[in-house]
């Protein structure tokens, strides 16, 4: 029989992230030794304060449904937390929790995004903010950033790219995939350029706030004028290492909160009640594990950087936070090996997978086909046997 989908579907595309660890597990499961950077999550366990508390939540009875926007003690936290970070002030009702940052991605997408609004999307940007405004029938402006300015769009640049359609405008610091971070300078640039268009949704995605090499985390919501514009993306995923638990959360103004708990209602009630338990301990505890987490990054970064800066052909830009490396790549289209050329960052990712046995991603994905995205959240003993064989293999290309 065939399956009628819906046109939606067709609007859409798997994360080329998730197709690339899959591909690599199946490559494993064969018995190849695969050394993936490909995977986007830390390769840390949960600390054992947070699996404590998850355990007791289980054994006090935490099992039903809980409020849609969350438990209301753990929307306090969270509000503690802005505070305590970011030195914000959200009230609770202003926080709503979710299944991860990117069901909260979603909810704003689905709660202000019309067919033919326009989103502003720097590039090279997370592979899902594209996908969401093209399920909502948006138009998406992709702006394009050099890696001279590190891959940061300039107030000229964003200022160029606003017309009266422009509805919401999508962006992560420190950003994944480029590892790029706006300081309170720059963010300030952009903040005035966002004060003359009042009717502009902010998207800020601060997911890796605490994977940060290049000093205090900065947020765009800090500029009163256009705080309510702006709507504060985060999670436990990285800093806390919780991908698993699916935790999410926004802060913004209270009628795109009260949105967001509207579509989250009809689209899975809330998260886990164990996970939000769990979150309590996690936000109002320390941030020591996150602070050794990153002092570890900090090395893979300075080793997997110099490592690639040395292998020819590669263009490198130095990434202050996330754990991503985003190298330029162009410099091997149109080379052979062996009668196969490479004609895109495609090419050389599959190149890379199935001869040297390393994982990558390809630019394409985040918006900058000249790139591939590396990620260092993996051991030393991993990235520099990775490194040896990107070299080798590279180095076979002419
Ligand atoms: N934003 C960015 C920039 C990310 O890299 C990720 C995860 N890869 C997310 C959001 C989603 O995080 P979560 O696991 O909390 O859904």
């Amino acid at each position: 029989m065939t399956f009628q989908l819906a046109e939606r579907l067709s609007r859409i595309s798997e994360p080329q992230t998730i197709k690339m660890a899959k591909l690599s597990r199946e490559l494993k499961a064969q018995g190849i030794d695969i050394i993936d950077l490909s995977i986007g999550e830390p390769d840390f366990d949960t600390p054992v304060h947070i699996r404590d508390a998850a355990k007791k939540a289980l054994d006090e009875g935490y099992t039903h449904y809980t409020p849609v926007a969350g438990y209301a003690d753990l929307r306090a936290a969270v509000a503690q937390k802005f505070k305590r970070d970011n030195k914000l002030d959200y009230t609770a009702e202003q926080i709503v929790v979710s299944t991860g940052a990117k069901q909260s991605i979603a909810n704003l997408v689905l709660s202000v995004v019309n067919p033919g609004d326009e989103v502003i999307i720097p590039t090279p940007y997370w592979v899902t903010y594209s996908e969401l405004v093209r399920l909502c029938h948006g138009d998406i402006k992709f702006v394009a950033c050099s890696v001279e300015n590190n891959y940061k769009i300039t107030p000229a640049q964003l200022e160029a790219a606003i017309t009266p359609k422009t509805k919401l405008f999508m962006f992560s610091s420190p950003c994944n995939p480029s590892g790029s971070v706006y300081s309170k300078a720059e963010l300030e640039g952009l903040a005035a350029v966002f004060q003359r268009h009042p009717q502009v949704y902010i998207m800020s995605d601060e997911i890796y706030e605490y994977i940060n090499y290049s000093g205090p985390h900065e947020s765009i919501a800090q500029f009163p004028a256009i705080k309510d514009q702006v709507i504060i993306i985060n999670g436990l995923s990285k800093g806390f290492a919780m991908t698993g638990w699916r935790l999410g959360y926004t802060a913004s103004a209270l009628p795109l909160a009260k949105a967001f708990d509207k579509i989250q209602s009809q689209f899975t009630s809330a998260t886990s009640s164990i996970s939000q338990r769990a979150a309590v301990t996690a936000l109002t505890g320390d941030l020591l594990t996150a602070q050794s987490m990153v002092e570890e990054f900090r090395k893979r970064r300075d080793f997997i950087a110099a490592g690639l800066a040395a292998i020819p052909g590669l263009k490198v830009n130095e990434p202050e936070g996330a754990f991503y490396m985003f190298p330029d790549i162009s410099a091997f289209f149109g080379k052979s090996f062996e009668g196969e050329t490479i004609e895109n960052a495609d090419d050389l990712c599959m190149f890379l997978l199935h001869k040297a046995h390393v994982s990558t991603v390809a630019g394409g994905a985040f918006g900058t086909p000249n790139c591939i995205r590396l990620s260092y959240a993996t051991s030393m003993d991993k990235l520099g046997k990775g490194l040896e064989r990107l070299g080798t293999w590279l180095g076979k290309l002419s």
